[in-house]
């Protein structure tokens, strides 16, 4: 442990590699899937089936809420258009021109992995197509920052400049988060910076950490409101979002993605 960080050793990397194949794959399988007419329902019981040939556990299903008795309902997280994070998939009928957002988060032999993608149903409008875009180059650049020894709001202003500087907005209220034995560990691992967050809530990467790094862009402004299922993010200007994630570990020399299916 480290400020009250896990810290992973190299076998310990190996198996959350492991399960974040699984994740991977599973992720590939939906992303496959997914065309104008296929409901989200049927996404979430496609994920379920690959990850099950694999083993592996589902985390999200039942997943306390705030509310009692309002666990989450999903396997997966499905989220399309202005939902920006926590969509519960059901009877929805993906339509052309959509953006869905698949997040998946498994346990395999005791270790966790979470990763989120963003895909197009059929032919997205221009700005939707630049939205994943930008998220997914915001999560790269996360990815090429992460070393050793910089802090996380080293990496978090960049990536908020980048999402800011086309025109979109980084979510607040949510954020990524430290991974290892559980789904969410410490730190928190927001996606931009305020000096609350340098002050308070930064923290040093060490070796060994692994984290989810999930950001989630907003087209409009960054305000969300949460819908009354108790779970559905969605963005309160109504604009579409993209939301992506990979787990990742810091290495001794930088970063590497345990989600990418390597
Ligand atoms: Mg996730
Ligand atoms: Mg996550």
């Amino acid at each position: 442990m480290y400020m009250g960080i896990s810290i992973k050793s190299a076998d310990e990397l190996a198996a959350m590699r492991q399960v974040g194949r699984v994740v991977h794959h599973t992720l590939e399988a939906c992303k496959a899937a997914v065309r104008p007419g296929v409901t989200t329902a049927e996404l979430d019981q496609l994920a379920l089936e690959t990850w099950s040939k694999w083993g592996a556990q589902g985390l999200f299903k039942n997943y306390p809420s705030y509310e009692p008795g309002k666990g989450f309902p999903g396997n997966t997280c499905i989220s399309v258009n202005d939902e920006v994070v926590h969509g519960i998939p059901g009877e929805r009928i993906l339509r052309d021109g959509d953006i869905v957002s698949i997040d998946c988060g498994l346990r395999l032999g005791g270790w966790c992995g979470d990763s989120a993608i963003t895909v197009a149903v059929g032919n997205p409008s221009p700005q939707a197509q630049k939205l994943i875009q930008v998220a997914y180059e915001t999560l790269q650049m996360a990815i090429e920052l992460i070393r050793p020894g910089r802090r996380w709001t080293d990496i978090a202003k960049p990536m908020q400049h980048h999402v800011e500087s086309n025109g979109f907005s980084c979510v607040r209220e949510f954020v990524g988060h430290g991974i290892g034995r559980r789904m969410h560990e410490e730190p928190k691992v927001p996606n931009f910076c305020s000096r609350e967050l340098e002050r308070f809530g930064d923290f040093y990467l060490r070796s060994g950490m692994t984290l989810a790094v999930e950001p989630m862009v907003i087209a409009g402004q960054h305000d969300v409101v949460v819908l009354d299922d108790g779970w559905t993010v969605l963005s309160k200007d109504s604009t579409p979002a993209a939301h992506v994630e990979h787990t990742v570990a810091v290495t001794a020399n930088g970063c590497s993605v345990l989600t990418d299916g390597t």
